[in-house]
This record gives structure tokens, sequence and C-alpha cells, in this order.
């Protein structure tokens, strides 16, 4: 099944892009300003690449200035599992996909107010789906609703 959690590190490599399955498999970290969402504004639902996770809203999406796409909190504190990173000679909160336990990024604390949160996630690890409302049709307005179109796009 293509959205299962449960691969072996083979089969993860098969299924994701080589930059995918360096920064979810192998913890790496995308040039900043190199991916696809740092400076994408539209609307929809960021997934985790590798199992499809909703993982982060756009209306969450803050201009950080870091090079990362980044966050004011994730679309449920469920959705992410969190762990201590004392990597790079720095103490960070490691950010993972609570279904399939992909490296996402970091969360830090010099986010803005409220909530005072930056996840600092990398668009590699992400894709977006972006919903299409269908346009009502104006020659029978009572008709069949239209299925709501959703497209997927990867970082
Ligand atoms: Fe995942």
């Amino acid at each position: 099944m293509k959205d299962d959690p449960r691969k072996t590190d083979g089969e993860w490599r098969a299924a994701l892009s080589p930059e995918q399955y360096r920064v979810l498999r192998q913890k790496g970290t995308e040039a900043p300003f190199s991916g696809r969402y740092c400076a994408d504004h539209s609307e929809g639902t960021f997934v985790c690449a590798a199992c499809g996770n909703a993982l982060f809203s756009s209306a969450d999406k803050f201009e950080s200035g870091s090079g990362w796409p980044s966050f004011t909190q994730p679309v449920g504190r469920e959705n992410v599992a969190l762990e201590s990173d004392v990597t790079h000679g720095m103490v960070r909160t490691e950010v993972l996909c609570s279904r399939c336990g992909g490296h996402l990024g970091h969360v830090f604390d010099d986010g803005p107010a409220p909530r005072g949160q930056r996840w600092c996630i990398n668009s590699a690890a992400l894709g977006l789906e972006r919903v299409q409302l269908p346009a009502a049709d104006p020659a029978d307005p009572s008709g069949p609703e239209a299925e709501a179109a959703t497209e997927r796009t990867f970082g």
C-alpha cells in the first residue's frame, strides 16, 4: 500500500526521491531557500511526503526569513512527535511525523506571538494538498454537487 508507514529502509529509498529520503529517513536538512514551499503561499494542508499524514495548515504558515517553510503550530499536537536533538553542537527539538517517524525539521521558541513557536520544516518532507471547491453551475444551481478536487504536490 502506497501510504503504509511501516516500510523497510529499502522500501523507503525506492518510494521517495533522493532528497526526500535524505531529509525524511536520514534526518538531512535541505539548503535554505531551496525548497519548493519556502515562498509558496498557497492555501491547503501540508502533509507528510512519506505517508500522507496531515501536518500543517497554510493558515499557520508565516514568513520567518529563515529559508525554510515556517509554521506557528501543527494541525494537531498528536500529528507530530518531538525528540531532543543534540547533534551539530546544538540543543534543539526535532520534529517528526507521528505516523511514519519521518524527520520533518525542528521547533524553536522564537516564533511570533501569541504562541511564540517557530516550526521550521523542510519542504522536501512535505506535500501540499490544495482543495479546489467546484464552481456552482450557473445554469443549474440546484444540480448535483460536483466533487471537490484535491491536487497534491510534493516539495
Ligand atoms: Fe509520515
